[in-house]
């Protein structure tokens, strides 16, 4: 019986390799160990890591080769806001290892466990950083330093719009998987949009092999720089969002 993943990965028309494979094995492992003390995941059985984390974070990977957001040969700068325990970003990476890839998250025990993760996989050029996406985005090390922001369960549409759009630089995209009220969501972001200066691309159907269909892939483009006053303070963003 082939796994969940390796039958995933051919419905989404991906290939890995055997090392790519024993990669993911070894990702499993540690996330259903070290990932659920650390309190990374509730998930506790490897078929639901393999559906939940690793199908559905690499379909988003399959929906933005097809879009040209990203390319299997260029080394795009990716940064992954909210990762939790690397999704969707860490898949990607295995997937497509030539990109450059960040991981941001506001809570030390996860980003702990992402070092310690990625020194035992061995995949090297990752930077970590803990912060919230409301300080980090004012830093000059990562404010419009990236092509491609993925930000998978963080916070509402008008929310994470000013939590990761300083991030990219012009022409830049957000890649939001997003639940069953995306269309509400995206009804609601126009001033925000308008305010720090996106405009959506597409809210297509996420093809999740095995998953449930009411999911969206919401593709956001920088279309015009974000004022210098964005974001503004850790919090106000979710307390008053625009
Ligand atoms: N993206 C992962 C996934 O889909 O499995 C984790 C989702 S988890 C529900 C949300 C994560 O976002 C948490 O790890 C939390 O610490 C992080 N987070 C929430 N708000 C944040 C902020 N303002 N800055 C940085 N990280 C944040």
């Amino acid at each position: 019986m082939p796994t969940i993943l390796a039958r995933g990965v051919s419905e989404l028309g991906l290939d890995l390799t055997a090392e790519q494979l024993r990669l993911f094995d070894r990702y499993a492992v540690s996330l259903l160990s070290a990932g659920r003390r650390a309190g990374v995941t509730a998930i506790a059985t490897r078929e639901r890591v393999e559906q939940r984390h690793f199908i559905e974070s690499l379909s988003v990977a399959k929906a933005l080769l097809d879009a040209g957001v990203i390319e299997k040969t260029s080394e795009w700068r990716v940064i992954d806001v909210g990762t939790g325990g690397g999704f969707p970003g860490l898949p990607i990476k295995i997937l497509l290892p030539q990109l450059r890839l960040t991981f941001l998250d506001a809570r030390e025990r996860t980003t702990a466990f992402l070092r310690e993760l990625l020194r035992s996989l061995g995949i090297d050029g990752v930077e970590v950083v803990t912060a919230r996406a409301e300080d980090a985005g004012r830093d000059p090390a990562h404010r419009e330093r990236f092509d491609v922001v993925l930000a998978r369960a963080v916070a509402p549409l008008p929310v994470l719009l000013e939590l990761t759009l300083p991030f990219l630089r012009a022409g830049g995209h957000i890649a939001a998987p997003k639940g069953s009220g995306t269309l509400r969501e995206i009804a609601a972001s126009e001033r925000a949009l308008d305010v720090l200066g996106g405009g959506i691309v597409s809210s297509e159907p996420l093809k999740v092999p095995g998953g449930v269909h009411s999911q969206r892939l919401v593709l956001v483009r920088k279309v015009a720089r974000t004022p210098a006053r964005y974001p503004r303070r850790a919090g106000i963003p979710k307390k008053r969002p625009h």
